[in-house]
């Protein structure tokens, strides 16, 4: 009865299975051509110092403007892409063309542009070899300085040591900054720091939204701007969508954030515009 059981359970739950693993395949298939035809491109971020609401760097994040479905979100597709590995490929346009356009700021705007640039990196791309060799020719093809660049990877990216840890050291000698996104949600969170070279914490948005709230939130991201500064990291709060969160992020002795309150991800970001300040 059990075998039987089981058996109908498989047969009930098996289409389901198979339609998600067509439409990932079709994903897949449509992520080759859309990297050949030029449906990619990224958008930027604003990072901005706390109080004044300077920008001091920009996050890339990709963008598919997908001819038929639309808007497809990366949180979707960036999975898919690492799983048929064209992540390697799709990685390598990401890290060239965010180089490439901080080049252009750095020569448009001067003094206005902003310091650096942070890129995302998945795990593949991470443990992939050569890596490291990627981006230094990169660096050298844009003519982008190393310290200019930041480099956000995941615990889960390295969690597991081997190649991405190795290449994690390699980047941070090369003088890539390395910063440790989403910080708090993945496992071994703090064990990472005395095993891996890292500059930037950025605390996740979930310890940023109930901020304002004295509670376990406030708590969490009162110890990680203490954790952060004990071992002369720049701590990044993630998300911060209100002026309260601002301030409150601030009084807690955050001097770096990145939020919508501060500034959608766009195209071309305004870094001559007025950022919004926040009243400390
Ligand atoms: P992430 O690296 O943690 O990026 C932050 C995400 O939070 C972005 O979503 C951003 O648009 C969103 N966000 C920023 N401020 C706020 C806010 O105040 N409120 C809310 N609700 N959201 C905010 P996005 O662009 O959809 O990207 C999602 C994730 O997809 C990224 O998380 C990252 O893990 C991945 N991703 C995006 N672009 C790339 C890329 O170029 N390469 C790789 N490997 N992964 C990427
Ligand atoms: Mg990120
Ligand atoms: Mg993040
Ligand atoms: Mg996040």
């Amino acid at each position: 009865a059990a075998k039987e059981h089981g058996g109908t359970r498989h047969r009930r739950y098996a289409p389901e299975m198979d339609e998600r693993a067509g439409e990932e395949a079709r994903l897949g298939a449509e992520l080759r051509t859309a990297l050949d035809t030029g449906q990619f491109r990224l958008v930027y971020q604003p990072i901005v110092s706390l109080p004044d609401g300077r920008i001091v760097s920009v996050e890339a994040l990709i963008r598919w403007d997908h001819p038929d479905r639309g808007f497809v979100s990366p949180a979707e597709f960036i999975p898919v892409a690492e799983q048929n590995g064209l992540i390697v490929e799709l990685g390598a346009w990401i890290l060239r063309t965010a180089c490439a356009q901080a080049m252009v700021w750095r020569n448009s705007l001067g003094d206005a542009a902003p310091e650096r640039v942070s890129v995302n990196v998945s795990a593949r791309q991470l443990a992939e070899p050569g890596f490291t060799e990627l981006v230094a020719s990169v660096l050298a093809w844009t003519g982008l300085g190393a310290q200019n660049l930041i480099v956000e990877v995941t615990e889960t990216a390295v969690f597991g040591g081997g190649q991405a840890v190795q290449a994690v050291k390699d980047l941070h000698e090369l003088g890539v900054r390395i910063a440790l996104d989403d910080f708090g949600t993945g496992h071994s969170s703090l064990g990472l720091l005395q095993t891996v070279p890292v500059d930037v914490l950025k605390v996740d948005k979930s310890f940023v939204d109930n901020i304002t709230m004295a509670g376990r939130h406030a708590v969490i991201a009162t110890a990680l701007i203490q954790v952060s500064n004990g071992l002369g990291l720049q701590a990044v709060a993630e998300g911060v969508e209100t002026a309260e969160q601002a301030t409150e992020l601030h009084r807690l002795g955050y001097r770096l954030a990145q939020g919508y309150h501060f500034g959608k991800p766009v195209p071309e970001p305004d870094f001559r515009g007025a950022a919004v300040t926040i009243v400390a």
